[in-house]
């Protein structure tokens, strides 16, 4: 089977990176996710990944426990470019050429978003990481892979989870629970099924960019992925 999509916006939750811990990253799962993006960019498919943060930090957490909720939203952003670095680096010691951009200024470690950059990056075979999510508290890094698919024109977001598509119960309470192959965005928001936050499936809405949700921890799946493989739920218009 051959490619199918050619440019890519590949969605890491900060838990995706952390894998069994309770905190941080798991190298070894950082090692597994780099190998099999590295694969698909040796075919020949451009890679853009927007990494999360809550591994380390959530905004929204800490407002709970009193702090307020902007400071603790830009706290937040700053985990998430610590994520990206790490990514980086795993993917550079396997001869990936790869930019970090973040949303939040920090010349010293990594360019300033640039879109019209990030697209030339792409083009030219390199895995662009935007760190910082959007740079504005009150907004998450789901919302943010969907501002940057549409800004880079991405043909698809991979949101990786470590559920192998969206189900109509939870599939770990309920033995009959159904795995749907593909659902609208009307339905995903009417039903308030927990793929994305809203305001990212509303984007992804208005312009038209199919979300594919599937599970990150089985080997492989990025690589069926870009085949265009029914590995888990794909969310559409
Ligand atoms: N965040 C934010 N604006 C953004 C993206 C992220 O304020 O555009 C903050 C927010 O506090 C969030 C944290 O960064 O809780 C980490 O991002 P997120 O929770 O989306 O990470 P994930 O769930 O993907 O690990």
């Amino acid at each position: 089977m051959g490619i199918k999509y050619r440019r890519v916006l590949l969605k890491l939750s900060g838990e995706a990176l952390m894998g069994q811990l309770g905190y941080g990253v798991d190298p070894n799962v950082v090692q597994e996710i780099s190998t099999e993006v590295a694969e698909v960019v040796g075919d020949g498919v451009q890679m853009a990944i927007v990494v999360g943060g809550g591994n380390i930090f959530r905004g929204l957490k800490a407002a709970a426990g009193g702090m307020d909720r902007a400071t603790g939203d830009y706290i937040g952003m700053i985990a998430t470019v610590m994520n990206a670095l790490t990514l980086q680096d795993a993917l550079e010691r396997m001869g990936i050429p790869t930019r970090v951009q973040t949303a939040i200024a920090m010349q010293e470690v990594a360019e300033p978003y640039i879109r019209r950059r990030a697209i030339r990056h792409l083009e030219k075979g390199r895995v662009v990481i935007f760190g910082a999510g959007s740079g504005n508290p009150f907004f998450t890094t789901d919302t943010t892979a969907a501002l940057r698919a549409a800004e880079i024109d991405a043909e698809v977001i991979f949101k990786a989870t470590k559920v192998d598509g969206i189900y109509d119960a939870d599939p770990h309470q309920n033995p009959n629970a159904r795995r749907y192959e593909s659902l609208t965005y009307g339905h995903v928001l009417a039903h308030d099924l927990r793929v994305m936050d809203s305001t990212a499936i509303a984007l992804c809405k208005e312009n038209n960019i199919p979300i594919m949700v599937f599970d990150l921890t089985e080997r492989g799946n990025i690589c069926r992925a870009v085949k265009g493989e029914p590995v888990g739920t794909i969310v559409g218009g």
